[in-house]
């Protein structure tokens, strides 16, 4: 059984059908990416797996862990062992590196999810000490204010972020390397490579299939909401994806 499935998704904008009939698996221990150019669908892809809306989902099923949760809402799939770091950074700009990993994601929702597994029993997938190991950057700027960290080291920040979330098995990254400089995409590749190591499941959306295929098993690629392709790594790289991607 896949630790995630969809299954014949369709997704909607109001009247506007953007997924149309997407499939796909992501077994525990991978890392998957789904890949795909501007507009492709890929975010409403994510945000259909959370449950954040908009989108509406009226057609297929996302499952997790065996359980149908396509109509869960975000706080229950976070719950449940998702996380995701969203294409904007979620950081709050006028804190401290360490307050911000002292707190948790921005919005109502994510906050309501945090109170509540506080008051549970669940624990931070990596503790304060596992994040300044993945992310040096990060300790050694950890009295600075993240309004003025680099773009790269902001990244690294909503990464640590998500990962302060209680007990995740599957982590989403909306394209955690867009904008950033070549150096830094190196690092941020390379932290997102070890968090697969300790132990957690990794979705990857690229637009930059380079990037993607170094990091990967296997990918996705998603073109005007449908999969045009699937396959391994090397098989992707065989295949002449150029007028899906950004090569
Ligand atoms: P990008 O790399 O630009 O983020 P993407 O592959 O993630 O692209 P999506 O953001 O999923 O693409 O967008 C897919 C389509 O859905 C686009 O045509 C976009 O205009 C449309 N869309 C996205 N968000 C909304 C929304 N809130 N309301 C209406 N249409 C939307």
């Amino acid at each position: 059984m896949s630790l995630l499935e969809l299954d014949g998704v369709h997704a909607y904008y109001g009247e506007s059908h953007i997924l149309r009939g997407v499939s796909m698996t992501i077994d525990e221990g991978e890392i998957v990416t789904l890949l795909g150019r501007n507009g492709a669908g890929k975010t409403t892809t994510v945000r259909s797996i959370v449950g954040a809306e908009p989108p509406e989902v009226r057609g297929g099923a996302v499952r997790f862990d065996g359980q149908d949760i396509t109509d869960w809402e975000e706080d229950d799939v976070v719950m449940g062992g998702i996380g995701v770091v969203p294409e904007e950074r979620r950081v709050f700009t006028h804190l401290t590196v360490e307050e911000n990993l002292k707190l948790s994601k921005i919005t109502t929702g994510w906050w309501n999810t945090v109170r509540r597994r506080a008051r549970g029993d669940g624990e931070s997938t990596m503790d304060q000490a596992e994040l300044y190991e993945l992310f040096p950057r990060l300790e050694e700027r950890r009295d600075q204010e993240a309004g003025t960290l680099s773009g790269g080291e902001q990244q690294m920040l909503s990464i640590a972020r998500t990962l302060r979330l209680p007990d995740l098995d599957l982590l989403l990254l909306d394209e955690p390397t867009e904008g950033l400089a070549p150096q830094i995409v190196e690092s941020v590749v390379s932290s997102i490579d070890e968090i697969a190591d300790r132990g957690l499941t990794v979705m990857i959306i690229e637009q930059n299939v380079r990037q993607a295929l170094k990091l990967a098993d296997r990918g996705y690629v998603l073109d005007q909401g449908r999969i045009v392709h699937e396959g391994s790594v090397a098989e992707l790289r065989d295949e002449d994806l150029d007028q899906y991607l950004v090569v």
